[in-house]
């Protein structure tokens, strides 16, 4: 071989090494740009609109924003309003889903709830017409609510502290509930009544109508901060233990069914596009926080109260896909 073609050999070797270098290794320096890159893009992002159907939640700052990401080794990168609590909202179904798991197996939630995520039969025309999602799943509001329903307790006030004693073991913190928007929820909230109203027509409920929804409602309220949202999440992304308190919250065999149904439904109406740009599960929840997970490595979350007219946080949304892009997080990647 000739000098010439020596190089020419070394130097497609060292580029193949590079090439090949696993794209997925982000260091955290790398995510630490990755975060610091997406705050900045989206800082002044003014779309979408604060929830308003819970009047309470109107009340909402709309500029808040914050990005959190907790590597499974507890490592923390925050960026802006990262200690604000807010209304978890829909982002506690994927937690309840889970401790009903622990509780009583998958086969419960095949069974009485079910994780499709459209409900419908392959050639419905229904979708097309009515242009929303429904049948039951435990990420979308009839299904939460049988989840609820479904968790082995005595009384309805036992229910609401296994609820809220997972969550916090989830979080690492104690909880509390934003008894503003709660004391809000109790006097809107009506389609929520029909949903449960209609459960219990068809016997689809564990336990009384009334107070399911109330329990339900307790969860939906309870207040979290981006932070303690993202070591909930980073709880599911390092199998089931608590990567801050190291304790073992739920088990590892658990975990990835949670994370099935969030990459199938977590974002309602938005799941397939989310799926399409982020390629990781997530929960959204109309307090405006969004919680992803990156099974084995972290949980992202993002936090802005404007809303996309699915319910998702538009900021959360944009800057978790960025991020997820520039750090080859997507589940799919080949
Ligand atoms: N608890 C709220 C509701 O049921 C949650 C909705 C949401 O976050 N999308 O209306």
């Amino acid at each position: 071989m000739n000098p010439a073609r020596v190089i020419a050999a070394a130097c497609a070797a060292l580029f193949c090494a590079f090439a090949q270098a696993p794209a997925s290794a982000a260091d955290s320096g790398t995510l630490e740009r990755a975060l610091d890159r997406a705050f900045e893009r989206y800082a002044d992002l003014e779309e979408g609109e604060v929830a308003d159907y819970i009047p309470a939640l109107a009340a909402a700052d709309p500029d808040r924003f914050g990005l959190v990401a907790m590597t499974v080794d507890g490592d923390l990168i925050a960026r802006g309003d990262t200690e604000v609590p807010f209304a978890i909202m829909s982002a506690a179904k994927p937690f309840t889903l889970a401790l009903l798991m622990q509780q009583s197996g998958p086969d419960i939630v095949r069974e009485k709830i079910g994780v499709e995520p459209t409900g419908m039969p392959f050639n419905s025309l229904i979708g097309i017409d009515r242009g929303q999602r429904h049948g039951l799943n435990p990420m979308v509001n009839a299904g939460a609510i049988v989840t609820v329903s479904l968790i082995d307790a005595a009384t309805p006030e036992q229910r609401w502290s296994r609820i809220l004693g997972f969550y916090q073991s989830l979080a690492g913190a104690g909880l509390d509930i934003m008894a503003d928007v709660y004391a809000s929820v109790g006097v809107s909230n009506f389609r929520n009544r029909a949903i449960v109203n209609l459960l219990e027509n068809n016997g689809w409920l564990g336990a009384d109508p009334v107070e399911t929804l109330d329990v339900y409602n307790r969860q939906s309220c309870v207040a979290v901060t981006a932070r303690q949202l993202a070591t909930m999440g980073a709880t599911l992304a390092n199998a089931g233990v608590n990567p801050v308190t190291e304790k073992r919250v739920m088990d590892a065999a658990n975990v990835d069914e949670v994370l099935a149904v969030m990459m199938l439904a977590g974002m309602y109406d938005e799941s397939g596009t989310w799926a399409f740009a982020a390629g990781i599960p997530a929960k959204s929840g109309v307090g405006g926080g969004i919680v992803a997970i990156v099974p084995g490595r972290m949980a992202i979350v993002g936090f802005s109260p404007r809303l996309s007219a699915t319910g998702n946080s538009v900021r959360a949304m944009r800057a978790i896909t960025d991020i997820a892009r520039d750090e080859s997080l997507g589940l799919f990647q080949p």
